[in-house]
């Protein structure tokens, strides 16, 4: 077992567009038997040595007391990547310094804009000068590896107001930056704004062109596009991330955890299982998400099951590449890129 998720369910306050599963208002004593839990679950799979990755997200990992997990672990020196998703306002010394102590070797803060107003409508709770101290707060705590996640396409975002947050964002001398589209998941208080016409998403090309305008600041910034939403500095793209992209098993624990070992999946804890090549074709088809592309050598050299669907698959992706959405054998393009789903659901 290389690769270990952890959720933690628990928020500050619920975000306007999350449809994360996580709960607000949370009493310490649940958050403790959380951990409790998550410790004894740690303590009881194989080899917790092995592992090279591991996540701690969320939710906000940093509202529970993680030690009882740390001691569970014992993860020791730099050789396993050791995340955990952090809110700006738990980036707090004393916080911090446990993260360390605990083998925490890679921070990830959600800072998701630099505009005070778009942040109080998504009810972040903190403020653009908060998220720029948190940042320098885990430098300052010693983390050597750290990024945040911005959320491009919030409603009323201007060109301008955009720009200035990919600016600031990179004055921060980012290592990693994820930059997700918003997404008007059902049920949130971002799609009841929305359906009362309180709020207006932008159309998909304004959308398109803040991702674009991210791109383009990010590389400026040496921060390379190595997955669709992701960009990191050589050297420091995200590894267990990676893993799972690339077909890897990696265990999930926690209430929102997914997870995948062998043909088993877990999601929140139950358990199902797929077939031979159904766990094939999600393995093998994944990393197209990536910079590496899928490459069919690859693809029948690991998954010999696979081997009949190649000449198709072949045909299919050689029909992209005309149409300029694949390049090379086979990548996406930056066109290709924006509608990768839709490429994934012909070759499956
Ligand atoms: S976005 Fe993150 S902090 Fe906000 S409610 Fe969702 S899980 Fe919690």
């Amino acid at each position: 077992m290389n690769n270990l998720y952890v959720h933690f369910p628990f928020c500050r306050a619920k975000c306007a567009y999350c449809a994360l599963y996580s709960r607000a208002g949370s009493t310490p004593e649940a958050r403790r038997a959380y951990c409790e839990r998550m410790a004894e679950q740690i303590a009881a799979l194989d080899a917790t040595s092995s592992l090279t990755t591991i996540y701690f997200g969320g939710g906000s990992p940093a509202l529970c007391d993680l030690s009882s997990l740390f001691d569970a672990l014992r993860v020791r020196g730099n050789d396993c990547e050791f995340t955990v998703e952090l809110h700006p306002l738990d980036a707090q010394p004393q916080i911090l310094e446990k993260l360390m102590i605990g083998g925490v070797n890679r921070i990830s803060l959600g800072v998701q804009s630099m505009d005070d107003d778009v942040l109080k409508v998504m009810g972040r709770l903190h403020t653009a000068a908060e998220a720029e101290a948190a940042f320098r707060a885990v430098r300052a705590a010693g983390f050597a590896n750290a990024g945040i996640d911005l959320i491009a396409g919030w409603p009323g975002t201007t060109t301008e107001s955009w720009r200035t947050t990919l600016a600031r964002a990179v004055e921060l001398g980012l290592d990693h930056c994820s930059v997700y589209t918003l997404i008007r998941e059902p049920k949130t208080r971002l799609d009841l704004a929305v359906r009362r016409g309180e709020l207006a998403l932008p159309s998909d090309d304004a959308a398109l062109a803040q991702i674009d305008a991210a791109r383009a600041a990010l590389a400026e910034a040496g921060l390379v596009r190595y997955e669709i939403s992701n960009y990191a500095r050589p050297g420091y793209e995200c590894r267990h991330n990676l893993a799972v992209w690339r077909g890897e098993d990696y265990v999930g624990l926690g209430d929102g955890a997914h997870g995948r070992i062998g043909l088993v999946r877990t999601a929140s804890g139950v358990e199902t299982s797929v077939t031979s090549e159904e766990d094939a074709v999600e393995r093998a088809l994944f990393s197209l998400r990536t910079r590496e592309g899928v490459s069919l050598e690859r693809v029948a050299r690991l998954w010999p099951i696979l081997a009949p669907r190649l000449p198709a698959w072949h045909e299919t992706l050689e029909f992209f590449k005309r149409q300029g959405l694949l390049q090379d054998a086979y990548r996406l393009t930056q066109r290709g890129a924006e509608v990768c789903d839709s490429i994934l659901a012909e070759l499956i």
